[in-house]
């Protein structure tokens, strides 16, 4: 079998809790469509993963500044841009599912926009506080230093070859799998944030804030890019984006 799914089955099996504790708040979610529940998060977390990926690619500058300052900084601003480019980047499908919601279609059967923003919440609480704040370990920070590793989520990484544990890029042997018993009090809250979220009318509020973002975000893109069009700046950044194939 592949080396990649022999990890990704490894990683399964050792982090079951995760998935459980996953598959129970797709229950209860999306409690009248299971199936359009895991159909949604599996394209949450390719994603994200993807997303993230392009990030990181030459092509995409300088909209992807924000990203590559979160790189280049760590200090309030720069945990806060990098929250910014997460809600806008990772909230464009759910927000235009939550539009083609409110213009009378149903689309529940296809895609249920609470599920993606579960995914997203989780995603984002696991960067910007498992990994940013408490350093749980030492999968994400390996990520700002070579950056085309440990994109997130994990079984991503696992899945398409770019998971590094030891923090030198060797992907031999268990220490490439990632314990993720640290995501499970982020899948409990996001999860109950989630669940009373649609007891809300709150899609209007939602598209509104998600307009909001794509504003400020907007803003702070070209705010960093005059600051940083200097050269040297440029070669630093030129330096966070990954010209390796994958
Ligand atoms: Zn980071
Ligand atoms: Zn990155």
């Amino acid at each position: 079998m592949n080396q990649n799914l022999i990890l990704a089955e490894k990683s399964l099996r050792i982090n079951w809790k995760t998935w459980l504790a996953i598959f129970i708040v797709i229950l209860i979610l999306c409690k009248n469509n299971i199936q359009t529940g895991i159909f949604t998060i599996l394209i949450g977390l390719l994603a994200v993963y993807f997303s993230h990926v392009c990030g990181h690619l030459y092509i995409f500058y300088p909209f992807t500044i924000t990203h590559l300052y979160h790189h280049a900084h760590s200090h309030i601003y720069s945990h806060l841009i990098e929250i910014l480019f997460e809600f806008f980047v990772f909230l464009c499908i759910p927000v235009s599912a939550a539009a083609i919601e409110l213009m009378g279609f149903d689309i529940h059967n296809v895609f249920s926009v609470p599920a993606f923003i579960f995914v997203y919440l989780l995603y984002t609480t696991v960067h910007n506080i498992n990994y940013s704040i408490f350093h749980v370990n030492g999968v994400h920070e390996f990520h700002h230093k070579s950056y085309t590793y440990n994109f997130g989520p994990d079984i991503c990484d696992i899945v398409f070859g770019t998971k590094s544990g030891d923090g030198n890029g060797d992907r031999d042997g268990d220490s490439n799998i990632e314990n993720t018993d640290h995501y499970l009090p982020n899948i409990f809250i996001c999860g109950l944030a989630t669940y009373f979220l649609q007891w809300l009318d709150w899609r209007p509020a939602f598209i509104g804030l998600y307009i909001l973002t794509a504003v400020l975000f907007g803003l702070c893109t070209l705010y960093l890019f005059y600051k940083h069009m200097y050269e040297y700046e440029r070669d630093h950044y030129n330096y966070l984006f990954h010209r390796k194939k994958m």
